[in-house]
């Protein structure tokens, strides 16, 4: 079919199929174009807190997920060396997050989008914009036949991750940039069972993480500064394990165990940008990017999906002006991350806490209240505002 869409989605992994999937599921007609394939992986870990999972269930495909084999994932461990806290994540009607690997969850949200109607093309690169009169109005690709395609559209929503070509093409404004501030490299390992917990080990600036995904494996990412990520990438695998043998049981139960795969990592910057612009709109990372230490960029990808999708709804409807609606998607989408973006880019220098944090996490220590809460925050159920005021914090020292 020929003519012009409602939408032409770029990027079709965990911002752009969803939002593509939503539109089309609306009635419109949408376009996802993406340069890979599916399935096929990307580099990044895949913790999806439970109100990712809850994003899943609301569209209809949780049950999908669970299928394959996934394991839920219910308790979060914090391990400071001393004290550990042990918390559950989610709410009542999400009380479980999941680790999925990419290659099954990106695959499962492009037959969604799909099976929602949108018209999907693979090897399909994205190398010009169109913009007549100052507006965007389209896309220049090439096939996966090598032939250059021209594609129109009343919006163009750039979901084509961190280095969006589509962000840069319109040069979308960034603002309240952070350079890279983390290092970090995963792998899977085999015969290291998890049993339904993510646990994370917080040293002195270092820290990893594991837990449980498809097939049996165990995914476990180790970090260190940024500052060090030239050195230290000189030998990963030795840095990787000596980190480890920082937390000397967890050491113990790896050497038990078998790497599956190799060792794979990207620092990344933190940012975000004006999601909008005439016939032009941006979601997932291509609008806004932390860093991956908490874990929030499927999750923000898809609540990020679901507030642009609705803004363009309501324009496409008639019902809404463009810059009225997404203005609004911008206001929301920031003021609903910004301090998990702070409490992020705290974490990722992995800087010792400051004493009253550390005694902080002392009388949170024990009491299963606080300790949920806490697992609540860095799963991004409650936000760090809330749990870091000064009442709730003094509720909690004065209960220690
Ligand atoms: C090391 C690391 C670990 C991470 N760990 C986690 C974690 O545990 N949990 C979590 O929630 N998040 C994690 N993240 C973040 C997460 O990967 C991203 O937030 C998420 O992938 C964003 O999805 P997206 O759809 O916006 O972009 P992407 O997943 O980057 O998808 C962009 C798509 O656009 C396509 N594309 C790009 N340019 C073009 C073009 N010119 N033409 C056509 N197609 C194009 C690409 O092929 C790609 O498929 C991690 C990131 C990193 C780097």
């Amino acid at each position: 079919m020929t003519g012009v869409f409602d939408a032409i989605v770029v990027g079709a992994r965990c911002a752009g199929s969803p939002t593509a999937m939503l539109l089309a599921r609306k009635g419109y007609r949408v376009l996802v174009v993406d340069r890979a394939s599916f399935p096929s992986d990307t580099v990044s870990t895949h913790i999806l807190h439970p109100l990712g999972a809850r994003a899943l269930s609301k569209w209809g495909l949780l049950g999908r997920l669970a299928a394959t084999g996934c394991p839920p994932i219910h308790t979060y461990a914090f391990d400071f060396g001393p004290f550990t806290i042990t918390g559950a994540p989610g709410t009542r009607d999400a009380p479980v997050g999941y680790c999925p690997r990419r290659t099954i969850l990106d695959e499962l949200l492009v037959d969604a989008a799909a099976q929602s109607g949108a018209e999907i093309r693979e090897n399909f690169a994205v190398k010009d914009v169109l913009v007549e009169d100052g507006r965007v109005v389209g896309i220049k690709g090439r096939s996966k036949h090598g032939s250059s395609i021209i594609e129109r559209a009343k919006v163009v929503v750039g979901a084509d991750g961190r280095r969006s070509f589509i962000a840069e093409a319109i040069r979308a404004e960034r603002y309240d940039e952070k350079p890279p501030l983390l290092a970090a490299y995963y792998t899977y390992w085999s015969g290291l069972p998890m049993e339904g917990r993510f646990e994370t080990y917080i040293r002195d600036r270092r820290g990893f993480a594991a837990a449980p995904t498809h097939e049996g494996l165990t995914m476990v990412i180790v970090g260190w500064p940024y500052a060090e990520f030239a050195e230290n990438r000189k030998d990963i695998e030795g840095n990787y394990l000596k980190t480890i043998e920082l937390a000397p049981a967890f050491a113990d139960r790896l050497r038990g165990a078998r790497r599956e795969a190799r060792f794979a990592g990207v620092p990344v910057p933190n940012y975000f940008r004006k999601p909008y612009g005439c016939g032009w709109a941006l979601v997932g990372d291509a609008g806004y990017n932390r860093d991956f230490i908490t874990g929030q960029g499927i999750m923000n990808a898809f609540h990020h999906a679901e507030l642009c999708a609705a803004a363009l709804e309501s324009v496409f409807s008639g019902a809404r002006r463009f810059g009225a609606a997404m203005s609004e998607y911008q206001r929301t989408r920031d003021a609903g991350v910004k301090a998990m973006y702070e409490f992020t880019c705290q974490l990722a220098t992995l800087e010792p806490p400051p004493p009253e944090m550390q005694q902080l996490f002392g009388a949170i220590h024990g009491k299963q209240k606080a300790m949920d809460d806490f697992a609540r925050v860095n799963a991004g159920t409650i936000s760090p505002a809330e749990f870091f005021a000064p009442e709730n914090v003094n509720a909690i020292t004065a209960a220690a």
